[in-house]
Parts: structure tokens; C-alpha cells; sequence
């Protein structure tokens, strides 16, 4: 007997699949010749949480190309798919890209130059709770329900290099302590992730074109 699918987010009965994450994080193959779209993971969503998200899921993806040393993929992402979206309109770009400025990052003792503009945390934080508890029912095939804190979000702070740096360390370290578990996903350069688990308490990690590492507490 086929069990009756749920919501990966709410438990409610499921009336399509939503994509985790989101598929226009992957590249068309029309754009970077190449395909970076195998078997994508899907999860059980209901209309609310499937629907609501189309806008987010394209600021998601404008955070995460427009940022400091993406990969080749999310640079070449960025100059077709999201140029050709801010071309479109360019009064899109100006909403998205607010008070912009230059600053040096110093990452493993080297600086670069860097742009750093305005984020709506908020918003930003609930896409990548959304992220994480798709990921969990993908992974342990059932809606995750406890407490979800975002440890490490892989962004820049604005003004303060100290902070930076120590962001960096504290990602660094959350990186050592999930060294020996290994990556999941189909698209490794595009996006993976991989769950530490320990009794009721999961250390999510997640990473965009090989720089833009995501760390999550999820406690039950
Ligand atoms: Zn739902």
C-alpha cells in the first residue's frame, strides 16, 4: 500500500515535489554546456510550500553567485542566467544590490578584493531553514520538526574584517570536526551536503559552488 506523501515543511498532504535545493542554483545545460542537473533531490511539498518560494529561491541565487570567489560554475552562473534576469530589468539589480561596497578579506592569511552589499537576513535565514529541512526528509524520510539554528551563513559581514576572520575560524572548525563524513549530492561543484548526527541533534553543513558553506544546528 502507498503510503499518503506530506509536506517536507508543514506535514499537511502533498500535492507536488519542490526541488532542494533550489533548481536554479544548477545550471541550464543551454548556458554552461554542460549537465549540472542530474538527479536532482525532490521532496513531497504542499501548494503553500512550494508556491511561495519562487521569488525567494531567485534571491537565494543572486546571493550566492553575486558574492566573494564562487567557482567557475558560479561565476559563469552568474554571468548568464542571473546577468541575463538583471538585464532584463535592470530595476531588479538596483533592488537587489543595496548600498554595495568594496572591501579586503583576509582568508588564510591572503587579502582579496571583495563586494558586500546589503542582505535581508531574515529572509535569507528562512530560505536556508527551508533548505534544511528538505534536506532532513530527503535524507531521513520524514518532516524534521525540532529547532533549527543557523551557526555559520556564509556571508561576509559589512564593515568589520575582525569578524570575518573570526567567521572564517569558526567555519574552519566546523569543517575539521566534519572532515571524516563524507559529501552527498550528484552535482558535487554545484551544490553537496552531508548530516552529523548525534542522538537527537544533527550538524547540517551544506556548500554552493565549492566556496559558500552553510552550518546548521537541527535539535529534536
Ligand atoms: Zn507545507
Amino acid at each position: 500500500m502507498n503510503k499518503k506523501e506530506t509536506c517536507y515543511y508543514c506535514g499537511e498532504n502533498a500535492t507536488s515535489s519542490e526541488h532542494v535545493p533550489p533548481k536554479c542554483i544548477f545550471p541550464e545545460f543551454k548556458d554552461l554546456n554542460y549537465n549540472y542537473r542530474k538527479n536532482l533531490i525532490t521532496v513531497p511539498s504542499c501548494n503553500k510550500h512550494n508556491m511561495l518560494k519562487s521569488q525567494d529561491d531567485e534571491y537565494l541565487l543572486r546571493i550566492l553567485t553575486a558574492g566573494h570567489k564562487p567557482n567557475n560554475i558560479g561565476v559563469d552562473h552568474f554571468s548568464t542566467k542571473v546577468m541575463r534576469a538583471f538585464q532584463h530589468s535592470p530595476d531588479r539589480f538596483s533592488k537587489f544590490m543595496i548600498n554595495p561596497k568594496q572591501i579586503l578579506v583576509k582568508q588564510n592569511d591572503q587579502l582579496f578584493e571583495s563586494l558586500v552589499f546589503y542582505v535581508d537576513i531574515n529572509r535569507y535565514h528562512l530560505i536556508l531553514k527551508y533548505v534544511a529541512k528538505g534536506l532532513f526528509f530527503y535524507d531521513y524520510s520524514r518532516m524534521f520538526s525540532g529547532e533549527i539554528l543557523i551557526l555559520y551563513n556564509g556571508l561576509l559581514h559589512k564593515s568589520d574584517n575582525s569578524k570575518n576572520e573570526l567567521y572564517n575560524d569558526i567555519d574552519n572548525g566546523i569543517k575539521a570536526l566534519l572532515k571524516d563524513v563524507p559529501y552527498k549530492g550528484e552535482n558535487k561543484d554545484v551544490f553537496k551536503y552531508k548530516f552529523l548526527q548525534s542522538d537527537n541533534t544533527y550538524i547540517l553543513r551544506y556548500e554552493f559552488y565549492d566556496y559558500f558553506g552553510i552550518t546548521i544546528k537541527m535539535a529534536e
